[in-house]
């Protein structure tokens, strides 16, 4: 029996990069539904060539060009914010990869989640936003989360086998991005064609504006604290420029597993949809005769202040890590637009979680709730 795959996010980084792995076991795996928010034409493209029985285009305004190409080959066509959530908790698939960016992704992970499915998740964002949710679901539920980031993979891996033994802490290496080393006098000039310039990983723009500004360390220690359970004080960043170690685990008896492996996502992609199995592939394989020295440092969270912002919105918790990330998400959009500089992100970000009244305990609609008038209030600092 073929693993039947939901793409959520086919046309992005990592829905591409997932469907290159699917491409690599015909045997193995079947694409069953795909989507995209408005990239009509590559949504069009991948599913001639992968024949998934559904897609959806979530803008609807796109809804006529992508029914016109894929209804005549007996592709079921939907569209809008809804059907993502209704196909995401029907029985047509095994696995949902889910790989829409930022909080756009929330809904239908947890309407898979809500059915007790197996989801392997980028979607960093749906954990950040509302993991306390999200994780009892899946306790309730029965579902289950194989983590495709890759330094959670990377946790996972050496998890494996290790259940029963406690763990004393996670460390998540992070690369440092373009600007390792730069102080606040080089940053406030810096423009998003630099900061799109990621030394060993290539993504999307979100993502990698996040990688940028540590912002991305900062939702990643969020994303391990409700993945693996742990409190907030085992959860350690450490820079490694190289990106060869993609985290590590301490033990309770002191000796540290670390998973290795040259950066490159369609690793972690492809652990996470065969799990519980590893696949051959004749992808470049790591030589440690080219990384001679591995290296660590500390991160310089006083130049990099989204990663203490995260780190302190952790430890607030409640809805502060979702008020981060909707002015997170907010700031970013504006720089990638030229409307803020680099540096202006931590402000607004900063003034946004001093603004925004805290919850302890959300519910779902306190959530939805806090996203929207934390994104209002960030879009209101913004000229
Ligand atoms: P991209 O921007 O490359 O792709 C995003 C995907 O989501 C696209 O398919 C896009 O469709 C779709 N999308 C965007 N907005 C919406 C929306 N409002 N509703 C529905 N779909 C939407 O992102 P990445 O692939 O880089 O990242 C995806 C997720 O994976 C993020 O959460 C990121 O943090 C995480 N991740 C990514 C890594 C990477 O290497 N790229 C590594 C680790 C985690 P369209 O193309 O039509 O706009
Ligand atoms: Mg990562």
């Amino acid at each position: 029996m073929k693993k039947r795959i939901a793409i959520y996010g086919s046309t992005g980084s990592i829905g591409t990069q997932a469907l290159d792995v699917i491409s690599q076991h015909p045997k193995l795996f079947q694409v069953e539904i795909l989507s995209a928010h408005s990239n009509a034409s590559l949504l069009i493209e991948q599913s001639l060539k992968f024949e998934p029985n559904m897609v959806i285009i979530s803008d609807e305004k796109k809804y006529e060009e992508v029914n016109n190409a894929l209804a005549s080959k007996g592709i079921k066509v939907f569209a809008g914010e809804q059907s993502l959530i209704e196909l995401a908790a029907s029985d047509s698939y095994d696995v949902l990869l889910a790989a829409i960016v930022g909080y756009a992704g929330l809904s239908s992970t947890l309407a898979a989640a809500e059915q007790g499915k197996t989801i392997a998740l980028a979607n960093k964002e749906t954990l950040v936003v509302a993991g306390d949710l999200v994780t009892e679901t899946l306790k309730q539920k029965g579902a289950r989360i194989i983590p495709v980031d890759s330094e959670h993979s990377a946790i996972f891996q050496c998890l494996v086998g290790e259940h029963h033994n406690p763990v004393s802490k996670v460390i998540l290496t992070a690369s440092g991005g373009p600007f390792l080393g730069k102080k606040p006098n080089f940053l406030i000039n810096v423009k998003k064609d630099h900061a799109l310039q990621h030394p060993n990983w290539t993504m999307g723009a979100k993502i990698t504006i996040d990688s940028a500004s540590l912002m991305n360390k900062g939702l990643e220690m969020i994303e391990a604290k409700w993945l693996f359970g742990l409190q907030n004080e085992q959860i350690e960043v450490i820079i490694h420029p190289q990106s060869i170690i993609h985290s590590m685990v301490e033990f309770a008896d002191g000796s540290v597993k670390a998973q290795m492996g040259l950066p490159d996502m369609k690793l972690p992609i492809q652990y996470a949809l065969a799990f519980p199995d590893r696949l051959s592939n004749n992808w470049k394989r790591l030589s440690m005769k080219n990384y001679p020295s591995l290296t660590f440092e500390p991160a310089d969270i006083k130049t990099f202040r989204n990663l203490a912002l995260a780190s302190q919105a952790m430890f607030t918790g409640g809805n502060a890590p979702c008020v981060l990330n909707a002015a997170n998400e907010i700031v970013v959009d504006a720089f990638l637009k030229n409307k803020i500089g680099f540096l202006e992100m931590s402000d607004i970000i900063e003034k946004t979680l001093e603004k925004i009244t805290f919850i302890e305990k959300p519910s779902l609609h306190d959530y939805v709730q806090t996203n929207q008038v934390a994104r209002d209030y960030a879009q209101s600092l913004i000229k």
